[in-house]
């Protein structure tokens, strides 16, 4: 048996009695204190070491008439040490009045056994206690592993629902630039010309396409185009204020604005700041039909929507006009 227990009595011939009784049990750990001090020393109680959390002792038996601190004191001091009390004690007495008993299970004593020992008795109530302790333990360790595994469960689905973020703003972004993607860009619209309708509030598309892109690839191969992307995106995300002002990438070199309650003329302005955001950042483009640098063509369609109208409709018209553009040269406005 790996139970270890601890006698507390002032006579060493009863020590040694218990010890007698127990051994042929299978009790074969033992520690002895022949006062309440040294039972305290050998539980680290003794006030230099009070918060010793890995104590040995399974089980104490702890005589009540010692010279100093008595049995009853001694376990009311365990009991009250808070990381001890779940160590059990049984008193030992050979009072058998009943204020005695009753102080030494209001001190926390477990249970009692009466002088002189029966060993019988001894061992079924030694046995009895240990096994409640045993049971108790398990509990407290069943308790512990649940809130174990509680907290990992917890740690998961805070991950989890982490990695659902991240899925559905991935799920919602271009990789590349990093702006809204095309089909995110379609339920914003859907959503945005609906709430449009019923506040009768303007609406602007701007289709934005980089002039002569194919040319730059062929220039300075296509890594630098990916990098060339990422800058016009910049440039137009930096060209717009508002929180409900949406910019995707809606293809290849082709970016789309949704600009909600913006008449034709805040989209001009809009449009225009695109352009020179996008000349101040001075990208080289030598084989451009349209300048020496990197530009853009911008079409741009506005509308009070209504039932009578559809977002491809708006969409079809700044498409048309950005072709315009084009064919008139590249680097410019229409609408
Ligand atoms: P235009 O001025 O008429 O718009 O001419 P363009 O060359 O820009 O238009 P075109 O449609 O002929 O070519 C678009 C080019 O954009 C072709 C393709 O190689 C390039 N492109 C599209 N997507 C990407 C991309 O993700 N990365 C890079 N590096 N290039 C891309
Ligand atoms: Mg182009
Ligand atoms: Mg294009």
């Amino acid at each position: 048996m790996n139970n270890t227990i601890l006698i507390v009595d002032d006579s060493k011939h009863v020590q040694r009695q218990i010890e007698i009784f127990l051994t042929p049990e299978g009790f074969s750990r033992f520690s002895f204190a022949n006062s309440a001090q040294e039972a305290f020393q050998l539980l680290e109680l003794d006030g230099k070491n009070e918060k010793c959390e890995k104590c040995e002792i399974d089980l104490i038996l702890m005589d009540i008439n010692m010279p100093g601190t008595n049995g009853v004191e001694a376990c009311q001091k365990i009991y009250t040490s808070g990381h001890l009390k779940h160590i059990p004690v049984i008193i030992i007495t050979a009072e058998d009045t009943n204020e005695r008993l009753k102080q030494a299970f209001e001190a926390g004593a477990t249970d009692y056994i009466r002088k002189p020992l029966n060993p019988v008795e001894l061992i079924a109530r030694i046995s009895s206690v240990l096994k409640l302790k045993k049971e108790m333990d398990d509990r407290v360790n069943r308790e512990k592993e649940l809130l174990r595994l509680t907290q990992i469960l917890e740690e998961t689905n805070a991950k989890l629902q982490q990695a659902n973020e991240m899925l559905h703003h991935l799920s919602r972004t271009d990789s590349l630039t990093g702006l809204a993607n095309r089909r995110f860009f379609d339920d914003l619209f859907q959503s945005e010309w609906k709430r449009s309708i019923r506040v009768s509030k303007p609406l602007s598309i701007l289709m934005i396409d980089i002039d002569c892109f194919k040319k730059y690839n062929d220039a300075y191969g296509h890594q630098k185009g990916d990098e060339c992307l990422k800058q016009v995106a910049k440039a137009l995300q930096n060209s717009v204020r508002r929180q409900c002002d949406i910019i995707a990438r809606y293809g290849g070199e082709e970016f789309i604005a949704l600009l909600a309650d913006t008449d034709k003329k805040g989209a001009i302005t809009v449009a225009n700041a695109m352009q020179s955001n996008l000349a101040g950042m001075n990208i080289p483009h030598k084989n451009s039909l349209a300048g020496s640098v990197v530009t853009v063509s911008i079409g741009i369609s506005s509308i009070v929507p209504d039932i009578t109208s559809t977002p491809e409709m708006l969409i079809s018209a700044a498409d048309k006009l950005l072709y315009l553009a084009k064919y008139e040269g590249r680097n410019r406005i229409k609408y």
